[in-house]
């Protein structure tokens, strides 16, 4: 379940699970399970019907948590989680203008989002700020520029740049454009210049683009 539409969501946003987060979570902590750490992602928890039950036993718990969260609705207790030392806040932005959120996200938030992850920053966790690049819809310098100038903006906060998952195709490993590589090394520039940790998300890169991008970044990552 989601309140927001992202273009390259994968149906979270549409999702007829029979099985909430809050069992899940609740099926570790009934069996004893040795968890410290979690991840909230795949839906919107701020808009979850079981948000306050999950939210309550990530805290009662003491559990850190990496919170993927599209920013549309701020929470408090989503903040206290975040000030527990060893959480992260993760956030999709994919855009700099609210033109282009709109587009992306089919929601008009944009500046509403800003203003949330300012927010959250206060809590003092990392904070993870993605741009998924899209062919003709956020892949100009103007959006790019203004992401990159809100990033700089956020106390504590780091780029992560991946793949949009419709574009990959299993069969077939294929490189990226030569714009698409420029535009990334573009970013990579802009936050090595402005000590911002800045790390690809490698899932979909071929072997020739994972060497390029270890080449102008040095930080390629895989994040599920
Ligand atoms: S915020 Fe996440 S769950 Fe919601 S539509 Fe976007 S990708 Fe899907």
């Amino acid at each position: 379940m989601c309140n927001c539409n992202c273009l390259y969501c994968l149906g979270f946003n549409n999702s007829n699970e029979t099985l909430s987060s809050y069992d899940v979570l609740k099926f570790f902590v009934d069996n004893n399970y040795n968890v410290n750490e979690i991840a909230v992602a795949d839906g919107e928890i701020t808009v979850l019907p079981h948000r306050d039950e999950v939210l309550n036993l990530i805290t009662k718990n003491k559990w850190y948590a990496t919170i993927c969260t599209n920013g549309i609705i701020f929470n408090q207790k989503v903040f206290d989680i975040l000030k527990v030392k060893g959480s992260f806040l993760d956030v999709s932005l994919d855009s700099g203008t609210t033109d282009t959120y709109l587009k992306v996200k089919q929601v008009d938030a944009f500046d509403t989002v800003c203003r949330n992850i300012k927010k959250y920053a206060q809590s003092g966790c990392p904070v993870i700020l993605k741009y998924i690049l899209m062919d003709g819809m956020n892949d100009n310098y103007n959006d790019i520029d203004g992401f990159l100038n809100f990033v700089k903006s956020v106390d504590n906060s780091q780029i992560v740049l991946s793949m949009n998952w419709h574009e990959i195709d299993d069969n077939k490993e294929s490189d990226i454009s030569e714009d698409r590589y420029i535009m990334y090394k573009y970013m990579v520039d802009f936050a090595l210049l402005h000590n911002i940790y800045i790390s690809f998300d490698i899932n979909g890169f071929s072997q020739y683009d994972i060497k390029r991008m270890e080449k102008i970044c040095s930080r390629v990552i895989s994040i599920g």
